[in-house]
């Protein structure tokens, strides 16, 4: 049996990065504690930030980053043609990421303001499953180590895997931590009370960290299965959130384009 058209035994692994700040793929190499064993069930043969080692042979590729160069289009479509299976890494590669905050403005202001009078090629930004076929999304920014290493592990044994169905909310309340929206607990909880959090709308999985240390979700997993956007949507009106302020945060990694 096969799934994604692997076989369950030591894939041949390859991580390449396109626009991004390398977070996702530092995840991956960093929790000394599970490496050795999770790098024992695979084998990476090209993966820039841990090996010098090059190989156009895998039968998985993970893409971190979006893409926001014609020559970032052509090494995609090659690594497509490659890949047996092509797995989109962080929220930058699933929705375009905070790289996606440029198309809101216009590209040569945008490029005059970062690189003043040494311009750079740069096109409107697109996450991967925009320009080739993408068999599976590992969102967050960065994605979770944890998480990451079950998927895999699932690659490896053929088993299909099932992110969380729930919102962040149920991990928050796992956590026990006090709601950083809610306004009745303000006084006894400090100034943190009050927070805009898109927790109740967005896929569970990362084990609610944000909330935990007194922020609000920003949504960095995307929606959650089956979200209710209209009543989160009412709900944060009513309390004071503004058009600008909702808008603001649902754009930031670009996962919930199109909801507001
Ligand atoms: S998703 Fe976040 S951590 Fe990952 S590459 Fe993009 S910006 Fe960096
Ligand atoms: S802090 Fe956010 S994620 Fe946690 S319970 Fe409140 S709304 Fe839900
Ligand atoms: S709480 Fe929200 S923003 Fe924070 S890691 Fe989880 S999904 Fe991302």
């Amino acid at each position: 049996m096969k799934y994604l058209g692997i076989e369950p035994n030591k894939p041949r692994v390859a991580v390449f990065d396109f626009t991004s700040c390398e977070g996702c793929e530092l995840q991956f190499a960093n929790k000394e504690e599970t490496l050795v064993d999770f790098l024992g069930s695979i084998e990476v043969v090209e993966f820039r930030e841990i090996s010098s080692d090059r190989s156009e042979d895998y039968d998985i590729a993970f893409i971190e980053g979006s893409v926001t160069r014609s020559d970032e289009i052509e090494r995609l479509l090659k690594i497509r043609e490659r890949a047996k299976v092509l797995v989109a890494l962080g929220a930058c590669a699933c929705f375009g990421g905070v790289n996606r905050l440029k198309n809101a403005f216009d590209l040569n202001d945008a490029n005059q303001e970062v690189y003043g009078d040494c311009p750079k090629e740069t096109l409107p930004t697109r996450a991967i499953h925009e320009v080739v076929k993408v068999d599976l999304k590992i969102p967050g920014c960065p994605v979770c180590k944890d998480e990451v290493e079950r998927i895999v592990q699932h690659l490896v044994w053929d088993i299909p895997f099932q992110f969380p169905a729930y919102p962040v909310c149920l991990e928050c309340k796992q956590r026990y931590t006090v709601c950083v929206c809610d306004l009745d607990s303000k006084e006894a909880h400090s100034e943190k009370r009050g927070e805009l959090c898109l927790g109740p709308i967005t896929q569970g999985g990362c084990n609610a960290p944000c909330p935990a240390g007194g922020l609000g979700c920003w949504g960095c997993r995307g929606p959650a299965e089956d979200a209710n956007v209209e009543s989160f949507l009412t709900i944060a009106k009513e309390r004071g959130f503004g058009k600008r302020e909702i808008a603001e945060r649902f754009e930031f990694f670009g996962g919930f384009e199109g909801l507001k």
